[in-house]
C-alpha cells in the first residue's frame, strides 16, 4: 500500500469494529496499587464496592488478569451509531507547519455530548439496567461527563441524577438543558438534598459549590437508594477499560495502512482518554513488541503528574471515596480557575500512575494561553473546534512537529482530539480579549497541599 495516498479520514468498516475492550492491566509487570478503604485502609473488596457501584464494574475495577472483555451486542449497537470515529491525517496543519512530521488525531468529538465520555457512559448504564436498577447518580463539573451520562441513561431508560457544581450550573445554562433534553435531573451542588449538601450550604452559606461536594453528595444520594448507584466519569479502571475502544480503532486504522506511529499524545485529566489511547500501544511496548514515545499533557495549573506526588490519597474532597496510590497534588488541592475545566483534578489513575512511576510514559505541563493559541492555529486549518481539553494534545503535536521540522525527520505524530469546544466559548472570548493569565502554583502552594496526604502504613 506504499503507494497509496493515505486518505484524510480513515474510517474502519463496522465489521472491523472492536468487539472486546482491552485491559492493560493484564499485561502490566507492576500492577496498579489497589484501592483502600478509606477507614480501614484495607484493599476495597468487592461487597464495599457494590454498595457504591454496579456488580458487573465492580468487577471490571478488581481485574487485573483478563486481558479482553468482550462488548455486549446492546453496547456495541448503540456504539455503531457515532463510531467508528475517525482517525484523520491532519494533511492542512501539516502543510501549514510546512513539517515533515505527519500527524494523526483520533478525533472523539462526533457525538451531540461532545466528547469520549460516552463510551463509558453507555458501558455504564447498561450494567445499571442489567442488574435491574432504578437509576444512577453522578456530579458533573464543566458538564461533559453529566451529558454523556444522560444520553446513555435515556437509551436504556434509567433515571439520571446528576450534581452540577452550582457555578457550572448558573454559568453554563446550555450544558444544563441538554441534560434535561435527555430527561436528565440537574440539581445544583451543594443542594438541600443531602446531608452533606446541607451541613456545606451551613457552614458556608452563598458557596459556588466544588467537584468535592458534588461527589459526596451523588454518593450519598447513590447509597441511601438501593435502586441506585454511583457512576464515575475518568480515573478508574473500568473507565479507562471501556475508554480502550478509542485506542483499538485507532491501532486497526493504522494498521490498514501500515503505519507505524512513533508519538503517541494525550491530554490527561483523571487519565480515561489517554489510558483508552494507548491501551493497545502500552500493551506492545510492555509485551516488547514494538516501542513508541508516549506523552501525557496536563495544565501547568493543575500538574499531577510532573509536580504531585507518588502517593496514596483520595479521590475525593470530601474524603468518602477509596484512596489511591496515584500521582497526586493532594485532595484539598483548589486549582486556578483554568479553563480546561476536564483536566481539573488533583490525582490521576493509578495505571497511568503506575506507568509513569515505571518510566514507560512520559508526561508535560502547559499554560493555557499556549494552549488556545494551539487551539486557534488547529481550528482555522482543520476546521474543527476544538475542546481546551484537547487542546492540550494539539499544543504538544505541534511542538513535536515543529522539532521535526528543525531536525528533518519524518515521525509519525498521532493525539487524541477528545470534544469539541462549542461550550467554552467564554473562554475563547477570554483568549481573544487578552484576559486570559497563566497561573503556575508555586512550590511552597504544592507543598502545603501534600503536606494533608493520608498516612498509610
Ligand atoms: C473530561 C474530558 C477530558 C479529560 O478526562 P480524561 O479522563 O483525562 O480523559 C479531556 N477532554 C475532554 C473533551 C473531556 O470532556
Amino acid at each position: 500500500m506504499s503507494n497509496e495516498k493515505i486518505p484524510y479520514k480513515i474510517y474502519l468498516s463496522e465489521s472491523e469494529m472492536p468487539d472486546a475492550w482491552y485491559n492493560l492491566r493484564a499485561d502490566m509487570v507492576n500492577k496498579p496499587a489497589p484501592l483502600l478503604n478509606p477507614e480501614t485502609h484495607k484493599p476495597m473488596t468487592a461487597e464495599e464496592l457494590g454498595e457504591v457501584f454496579c456488580d458487573e464494574l465492580v468487577k471490571q475495577e478488581l481485574d487485573d488478569t483478563n486481558a479482553w472483555y468482550p462488548i455486549p451486542q446492546e453496547i456495541r449497537d448503540f456504539y455503531k451509531m457515532y463510531r467508528p470515529s475517525p482517525l484523520v491525517r491532519a494533511y492542512c496543519l501539516e502543510e501549514k507547519l510546512q513539517t515533515p512530521a505527519k500527524i494523526y488525531y483520533k478525533f472523539e468529538g462526533n457525538n451531540t455530548s461532545g466528547s469520549h465520555k460516552l463510551n463509558s457512559a453507555i458501558a455504564q448504564a447498561y450494567y445499571a439496567k442489567k442488574q435491574g436498577l432504578t437509576g444512577v447518580t453522578t456530579e458533573t463539573g464543566a458538564g461533559q461527563w453529566g451529558t454523556a451520562l444522560s444520553m446513555a441513561c435515556s437509551y436504556f431508560g434509567l433515571d439520571c441524577k446528576v450534581y452540577m457544581v452550582k457555578v457550572s450550573y448558573e454559568q453554563k445554562p446550555f450544558r444544563r438543558e441538554v441534560m434535561r433534553v435527555y430527561g436528565a435531573s440537574v440539581t445544583p451542588s451543594p443542594s438541600m438534598d443531602t446531608e452533606v449538601g446541607k451541613r456545606i450550604l451551613a457552614e458556608h452559606p452563598g458557596t459556588t459549590g466544588s467537584l468535592g461536594c458534588a461527589i459526596s453528595e451523588a454518593v450519598e444520594v447513590a447509597s441511601k437508594d438501593p435502586g441506585y448507584r454511583y457512576v464515575l466519569g475518568s480515573v478508574l479502571n473500568q473507565v479507562m477499560l471501556h475508554q480502550s475502544i478509542i485506542g483499538l480503532e485507532t491501532k486497526a486504522a493504522l494498521d490498514k495502512y501500515n503505519i507505524k506511529p512513533d508519538i503517541i499524545i494525550g491530554c490527561a485529566g483523571g487519565g480515561s482518554n489517554l489510558g483508552g489511547l494507548i491501551a493497545p500501544f502500552m500493551g506492545e511496548k510492555i509485551r516488547g513488541e514494538a516501542d513508541y514515545r508516549i506523552i501525557a499533557v496536563e495544565p501547568s495549573s493543575c500538574p499531577s503528574f510532573t509536580r504531585g506526588k507518588y502517593a496514596y490519597d483520595y479521590c475525593d474532597t470530601g474524603k468518602v471515596c477509596p484512596l489511591s496510590k496515584m500521582y497526586t497534588l493532594g485532595s484539598g488541592y483548589i486549582p486556578s480557575a483554568t479553563h480546561a475545566g476536564g483536566l481539573r483534578y488533583h490525582g490521576m489513575s493509578n495505571t497511568l500512575s503506575q506507568l509513569y512511576a515505571d518510566g514507560l510514559m512520559e508526561a508535560v505541563s502547559v499554560p493555557q494561553t499556549e494552549v488556545f493559541a494551539a487551539a486557534e492555529e488547529f481550528a482555522r486549518v482543520e476546521g474543527t473546534l476544538p475542546a481546551p481539553e484537547s487542546s492540550h494534545a494539539i499544543r504538544i503535536a505541534i511542538n513535536e512537529a515543529l522539532k521535526c521540522k528543525e531536525t528533518g525527520e519524518e515521525k509519525t505524530i498521532v493525539f487524541g482530539l477528545t470534544g469539541t469546544g462549542y461550550f467554552d466559548m467564554m473562554s475563547y472570548e477570554k483568549f481573544h480579549d487578552g484576559k486570559m493569565t497563566d497561573y503556575r502554583p508555586t512550590d511552597e502552594e504544592i507543598a502545603a497541599s501534600l503536606a494533608n496526604l493520608p498516612v498509610v502504613e
